[in-house]
Formats: C-alpha cells, sequence, structure tokens
C-alpha cells in the first residue's frame, strides 16, 4: 500500500466517521424530543388518571388516545436505540496507533515501523451490547 493509498483510506475512514457522528447525533436529538414528549404525556396520563378515579370512572377515550400515543412514542423510542446500536457496531475500529510516537499500526505489527517501540496488543474487541430493556407489548 503506498502512501497515497494510505491518505486516500484514512480520508474515507475520517469521513464516513463524520456522517456516522452526524448520523448518531440526529438519531438521539430525534430521542431527546420523543423522550421529553413522552414525559409530557406520561404526565398527561397521571393527571387523568387521577381525575377518572376522583370521579370514580373507568378509562375513557380521551385517556386510551393517551395510551396508544404513549405506546407508538414508547416503540419509536426503542427503534431509534436499536438503530442507534446499529451504526454504532456498524463502525469500523479505530486504528491502532504506536503508544510512543503514535504512528498508525497495522493489526499485525509488533513493533512500530516508526519509532521501534514494542506495539501493545490490539485492543480487545468491545463487548457485545446489553440485551434490550423490556418492550411495551
Ligand atoms: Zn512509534
Amino acid at each position: 500500500m503506498d502512501i497515497f493509498d494510505r491518505a486516500r483510506r484514512a480520508l474515507g475512514d475520517l469521513a464516513q466517521s463524520a456522517s456516522t457522528q452526524a448520523q448518531i447525533i440526529q438519531l438521539q436529538t430525534r430521542m431527546g424530543e420523543i423522550e421529553s414528549e413522552l414525559t409530557r404525556q406520561y404526565a398527561e396520563a397521571g393527571r387523568r388518571a387521577r381525575e377518572l378515579w376522583r370521579q370514580r370512572l373507568f378509562a375513557d377515550a380521551d385517556f386510551e388516545v393517551l395510551m396508544t400515543r404513549i405506546t407508538t412514542l414508547q416503540q419509536e423510542l426503542e427503534q431509534l436505540r436499536t438503530e442507534v446500536a446499529n451504526v454504532v457496531s456498524a463502525q469500523p475500529p479505530p486504528p491502532r496507533t504506536c503508544a510512543q510516537c503514535g504512528a498508525e499500526l497495522d493489526p499485525n505489527d509488533r513493533f512500530c515501523g516508526t519509532c521501534g517501540a514494542v506495539a501493545a496488543p490490539a485492543a480487545a474487541p468491545p463487548p457485545p451490547p446489553p440485551p434490550a430493556g423490556p418492550t411495551a407489548a
């Protein structure tokens, strides 16, 4: 691999990771919006439930609409969480670099080609993501 290939590859990685970052930020922004919307809906449902209870009434149509809205939002949030996890896990691992001089190392290098320092072993793969929490039925 010559220097130009290396530069092109580095630029490609950079562009990819920048767009991945943007994608993650976009997803997280949307998640934040849904979370605050859910908070509002929970508050409204709680208020409505107390009102119904005071009047010794069962859930009415308004309340059903609220609960449906909450369920939909929860599902949307769960879906976004999955999307973020997919985007994150699709990212290539960061390149190995020399702890001594910062030069980029090939995965199998045992010594730095630039300064000759002993290369630290490749980082262990990240642990699998924790299992998804309970989902609303
Ligand atoms: Zn080095």
